[in-house]
């Protein structure tokens, strides 16, 4: 719920405690907040004039300014939308017809199922990650299904971090990680992945462990991570998960791990689980999304895993905010693990099959990036490349002079080319975040003639310049 103060600031009333939800700037009338849901960036006013005194219109008019800026740049430029973050094209013929099997699948398929998961989803999921996690995963207790990844991290927020935590953030990190240890009464605190080197891939970008543990405070309750990371795409080696787990031990800190593009994997860069390594099985939440795994985000179906003495904090707020997700969807979810169980490692596996194609979109997008002096960092994983702005010699004058440079080129970008993208400082805290703004986000998650499209428009930069 949201209400608002004297002030004009927005709260949040969460489950268990009322608090301010810091991520509406207090100090400048509005904030650009970048989505993967909503293509481009939308508005979020903070001290929100409340006309009529009462919260429903505070929440009306939060939601009515979000549409209207998305609607509006929409509508005005026409794009080749390289900004968000999901496929264009449709998921795999298998998982299609689990889906329409299901919906056909009797009335047991339209109703309620079990409120922490569909039973064949859980015994699917636990059957699958067993063996990689190294844990016999128990399908009723280690496991939650939730309305996509993003619920998943919602509910471990609210769960387990408690009014005063403070929760560390690996940066550059998705955007919800923030509001969400706001809302549950936590403080976010920040370490950034910085370059080293020359940067050419995302490998370079790397945690120092020194900077990780001068953080920890006898308040951090948590260390979140994500790999392969979105922006950068990043994945993580075993020596670098073993670092943070190693301070998750010593410290007794709990890590959550955001492993949501795990399928996606480039150039023999494998993914593992920090919970696999010795001791973290009890003090990780890993999170998953059917969404990324399948090429099916609208969906909504994610899950978080791990013990269940911690996962069953997860499931009380699960219970009383949701209570369970779409059962025709986590019927065909489930569908989907039992076929890649049987054909993990094969040719004819979708996790195979979907790095395969997505490796050749990544090579075509990052010569094409370079084709016009913009320096692609090449992403390990994921299906984000991030590109490096500071050689391109482009007028933003008629810019607002205010905002970061890579703001500034991702507007210019749509509006004089037509190219949608997301600047990556929007990815860091805003301590951070002046370090970070000579890069731009690019999804290559896109089918070739959207990736022509983009390389079309760029071509014809390159021959302006
Ligand atoms: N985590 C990360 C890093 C993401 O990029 C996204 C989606 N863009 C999510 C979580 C949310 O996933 P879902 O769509 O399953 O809610």
């Amino acid at each position: 719920m949201i209400v608002q103060n004297e002030k004009g600031y927005v709260f949040f009333s969460s489950i268990t405690r009322p608090m301010k939800a810091t991520y509406c700037s207090t100090g400048s009338n509005e904030d650009f907040i970048f989505s993967d849901y909503y293509s481009t960036w939308f508005l979020v006013c903070s001290n929100v004039t409340d006309n009529s005194g009462n919260s429903t219109a505070v929440s009306e008019q939060l939601f009515r300014t979000n549409r209207v800026e998305f609607t509006q740049l929409a509508a005005e430029y026409k794009v080749v939308n390289l900004g968000q973050g999901f496929p264009d094209f449709s998921p795999p013929p298998f998982i299609q017809e689990a889906f329409c099997k299901a919906v056909s699948g009797g009335p047991t398929m339209h109703q309620y199922t079990r409120a922490f998961g569909h039973p064949p989803l859980v015994k699917s999921l636990a059957k699958f990650f067993s063996g990689i996690v190294g844990h016999e995963i128990d399908a009723l207790e280690d496991i939650l299904v939730t309305v996509g990844a993003y619920q998943a991290l919602f509910c471990a927020f609210q769960a387990l971090v408690d009014e005063g935590d403070e929760v560390i953030i690996v940066e550059p990190f998705f955007d919800c990680y923030q509001p969400m240890v706001a809302m549950a009464g936590g403080k976010a605190v920040y370490v950034p992945l910085r370059p080293s080197g020359a940067v050419l891939s995302s490998g370079d970008w790397v945690l120092s462990a020194e900077e990780l543990a001068s953080k920890i405070t006898a308040r951090t309750k948590a260390i979140v991570i994500n790999t392969p990371n979105n922006p950068i795409g990043k994945v993580y080696k075993t020596e670098e998960l073993q670092m943070i787990a190693d301070l998750c031990i010593k410290h007794d800190l709990l890590c959550i791990s955001d492993e949501v593009y795990e399928w996606l994997t480039y150039d023999g860069a494998k993914h593992v689980k920090i919970a696999s390594l010795p001791g973290m099985w009890e003090r990780t939440v890993t999170v998953g999304s059917a969404g990324k795994t399948f090429s099916a985000t609208g969906w909504k179906v994610g899950w978080a895993m791990g013990s269940g003495q911690v996962i069953k904090h997860m499931k009380t707020i699960h219970q009383n905010t949701v209570y369970h997700c779409a059962t025709a969807a986590q019927e065909a979810v489930g569908h989907g693990f039992e076929r890649e169980h049987k054909l993990f490692g094969s040719p004819e596996s979708y996790f195979q099959q979907l790095p395969a194609t997505l490796q050749q979109k990544r090579t075509k997008l990052a010569a094409c990036l370079e084709s016009v002096g913009l320096q692609p960092v090449m992403p390990e994983g994921g299906y984000f490349m991030i590109a490096d702005i500071s050689s391109v010699k482009v007028n933003l004058n008629d810019q607002s002079t205010d905002e970061a440079d890579d703001f500034r080129f991702v507007k210019w970008l749509i509006k004089e080319k037509g190219l949608a993208t997301i600047p990556v400082s929007a990815f860091y805290s805003p301590e951070h975040r002046k370090e970070f703004d000579n890069y731009i986000r690019f999804c290559f998650v896109k089918e070739d003639s959207t990736l022509d499209a983009a390389e079309e428009i760029l071509r014809k930069w390159s021959q302006e310049q």
